[in-house]
């Protein structure tokens, strides 16, 4: 399989004339973020080759799409295939993309593997099986991605997901971490791509609903969504709701963060902070001790 250089296909015929105003409108928004994201994190280069990984569902056919447009009038030359992993879902409807792929001539290759057999042994029944799954999936792409010389991995997250890892990591880790919008894999030999990362979820499902694009679900497995991620949803949703505009002031906080108003030491050098002189601060192990340790490195009464 060559990862070649494709013209965009033609258009998805859209469902109806309001369709396809909407579609447009759309897109546009959504290729001025995809752009600006693959701008401000430097995330495709010339001669790139970009394995988009496609599951099926909203987020990767619109990022797919979006993608494909802006290659035509992109500065720099890349690549794009697509590729889905089949995981050998019971029901999977394995003929849905290969179809639509060759439908709108995007070079693409469909992995098999049977995670699925996988997951469902290893996880008790009962338990939540998609963190098990994606990363199993995660380890086919990632593995596929080396063998075929793919130079960046683009997946679908948008700003959505961005800002609900954000707080899963907070309220359940003690983290001040998300999901970046770039990023190197552990082992160094991947470079991971977001280009979603400013695009609204809401934006996103209205432009796969305009496009019609044949949404495969992710839920053949009967797995239930993960309950944490499952209550921080909610929380998003009820603050839209209650203040519409909040999950996009927290997004663009992820794109501005101030060392220096946190209190991380690792990351903001507080110790230098209006230091006077050159000697070396105690350390909290000197603190913790008392006097004695003063008294005795300083050879003097740390008496009052
Ligand atoms: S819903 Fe099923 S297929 Fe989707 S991530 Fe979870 S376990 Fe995997």
């Amino acid at each position: 399989m060559n990862a070649t250089l494709l013209p965009l296909s033609d258009p998805l015929p859209t469902p109806s004339r309001r369709g396809a105003h909407e579609a447009n409108k759309l897109a546009k928004r959504l290729r001025h973020q995809v752009g600006r994201a693959i701008a401000d994190f430097g995330m495709i280069e010339e001669g790139d080759k970009v394995m988009v990984c496609l599951s099926g569902g909203k987020d990767s056919y619109t990022m797919l799409d979006i993608l494909l447009q802006l290659q035509k009038k992109a500065p720099v030359s890349f690549s794009i295939t697509a590729v889905n992993l089949d995981q050998k879902q019971p029901g999977f409807p394995e003929h849905v993309l290969p179809e639509y792929l060759k439908s709108i001539g995007v070079d693409h290759h469909i992995l098999e593997q049977d995670t699925y057999s996988v997951v469902t042994r290893v996880v008790p029944e009962g338990k939540t099986m998609c963190s098990l799954c994606s990363r199993m999936r995660r380890g086919a792409l990632y593995t596929y991605a080396e063998e075929q010389g793919f130079t960046k991995i683009a997946l679908g997250h948008h700003r959505d997901d961005l800002v609900a890892t954000f707080f899963l990591n907070l309220f359940f880790h003690s983290k001040i971490s998300g999901m970046p919008p770039k990023l190197l894999s552990d082992d160094g030999k991947h470079v991971v791509i977001r280009p979603l990362a400013y695009a609204r979820e809401e934006d996103i499902a209205a432009y796969a609903d305009a496009r019609a694009f044949p949404i495969i679900p992710c839920n053949l497995c009967g797995s239930q969504e993960n309950l944490q991620r499952k209550q921080v949803k909610k929380m998003m949703d009820a603050w839209e709701k209650d203040t519409p505009g909040r999950v996009e002031q927290i997004a663009r906080a992820l794109g501005d963060i101030r060392p220096s108003q946190l209190s991380d030491p690792k990351l903001f050098d507080f110790l230098s902070l209006g230091k006077r002189g050159d000697a070396d601060l105690p350390d909290a192990h000197a603190w913790l001790g008392g006097d004695g340790g003063r008294a005795e490195d300083a050879g003097d009464d740390a008496t009052p």
